[in-house]
């Protein structure tokens, strides 16, 4: 494998972006070159390899990945935009890194839970090896440890939802930070919930507890489903506490809804990986047609969002978050009027790019696809 250490590496990378080096690579650009020595490689582009993979539980996997010296950091709880290729075509999806932000060797690591019908995590689980190079946006998102630590954080999670709360307290725990943090994790059973060995590891640090709850199976330290009482339980100061949030729609509904009852709701910082509820459901009252102008398919209009209907209609456009966050499924519409399904805006200008999972048509709509 071909490797160049790291003052070489910078003087290589002035080089090969300038006008001279790209002047001769046209048309191709010079990373279509430089993968063929190391698929890792490129000139502005994030790209990482993956180091080890490790399956923590059944239904999820763990991919630690070095990324190339484009890659700027992260704070803990932001996510990325990580594309995979797969059958020729490159796929991406939004992943919380779950490692502390100030790991040493600069390493990341991603934990993937296994959706039985998702395309990349099931791709991740069977087919993810070292040396697999993926593709990485620089890292996203305000639901983040702000600068100046709090001194007193509750984590609160669920299932695939530990993971930006595990680097919030892997990179608590790396800094020394003593103030108090408080981690409550929700799973359906024990066996199901990965990082259980470190987390009881943590407890050593003495600013440091860790609730478990199971809500079906396995013993924790709580029982049942969130409630007033598992809140107290953990964090009786809570509302001097900033809380970070993460995990399925019944949780974070749950515990935002209290905290708005309770009046502390400016404490509580919630990160969602999907909608609670569909965009916008299909609606006899719809009207109008659907045009996907390259294809040359048509489809009447049935209310829901743009992508879906896209994809009921037999297309596969890319899509990332599948909740208006990432953009991966931003496409040219180029006539007609579409409401966003997030705010209420209508927008009815020619040819502009909208993204296709939190628009819905209004009336006939063409887009190029
Ligand atoms: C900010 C953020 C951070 C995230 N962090 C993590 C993380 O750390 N760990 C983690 O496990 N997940 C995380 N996620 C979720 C992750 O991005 C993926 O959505 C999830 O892993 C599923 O991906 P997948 O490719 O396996 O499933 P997908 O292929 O995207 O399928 C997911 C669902 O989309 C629907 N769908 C897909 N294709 C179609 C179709 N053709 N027609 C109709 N419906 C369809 C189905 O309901 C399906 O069940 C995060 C999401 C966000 C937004």
């Amino acid at each position: 494998m071909a490797t160049l250490t790291a003052t070489p590496k910078r003087v290589a990378r002035r080089l090969l972006a300038s006008s001279f080096v790209t002047a001769l690579a046209t048309p191709h650009g010079v990373d279509r070159y430089l993968e063929l020595v190391n698929p890792a490689w490129s000139v502005d582009d994030v790209r990482a390899r993956v180091t080890d993979v490790r399956h923590l539980t059944d239904d999820t996997v763990t991919l630690t990945l070095r990324p190339n010296g484009n890659w700027r950091g992260f704070r803990a709880g932001q996510f990325v935009r990580f594309g995979v290729e797969i059958d020729g075509a490159r796929r991406t999806r939004c992943f919380s890194p779950a490692s502390s932000a100030c790991r040493r060797d600069g390493r990341i690591e991603i934990t993937a839970k296994v959706n039985p019908a998702g395309e990349v995590t099931r791709y991740l689980k069977e087919h993810a090896r070292p040396g697999l190079v993926v593709t990485m946006s620089q890292a996203e998102g305000e639901f983040a440890l702000p600068a100046e630590r709090p001194q007193r954080l509750l984590l609160i999670s669920g299932g695939s939802g530990i993971t930006p709360v595990m680097s919030m307290l892997r990179t608590l725990c790396d800094e020394g930070h003593t103030g108090e943090v408080t981690f409550l994790h929700y799973n359906q059973t024990a066996d199901q919930a990965p990082y259980q060995e470190e987390l009881a590891a943590l407890r050593s640090n003495r600013n440091v507890r860790v609730l478990r709850v199971y809500t079906e199976a396995g013993d924790g330290e709580l029982s049942g489903r969130f409630s007033r009482e598992h809140l107290l339980a953990a964090e009786p100061r809570y509302a001097t506490a900033e809380t970070y949030l993460c995990g399925p729609p019944s949780l974070t509904c749950a515990v935002e809804d209290l905290y708005r009852a309770q009046g502390v709701e400016e404490r509580l910082h919630t990160e969602r990986f999907t909608l609670a509820a569909p965009a916008a459901p299909a609606s006899p009252a719809a009207s109008g047609q659907l045009s996907f102008a390259r294809s040359g398919a048509v489809a009447a209009n049935d209310g829901r969002s743009l992508l879906e209907q896209a994809e009921a209609a037999g297309l596969t456009p890319e899509y990332g978050c599948r909740m208006g966050i990432c953009f991966t499924c931003t496409t040219p519409k180029r006539s007609g009027a579409v409401r966003n399904l997030l705010t209420g805006e209508l927008s009815d200008e020619p040819d502009e790019d909208i993204q296709l999972c939190v628009n819905a048509p209004c009336g006939d709509v063409t887009l190029d696809i």
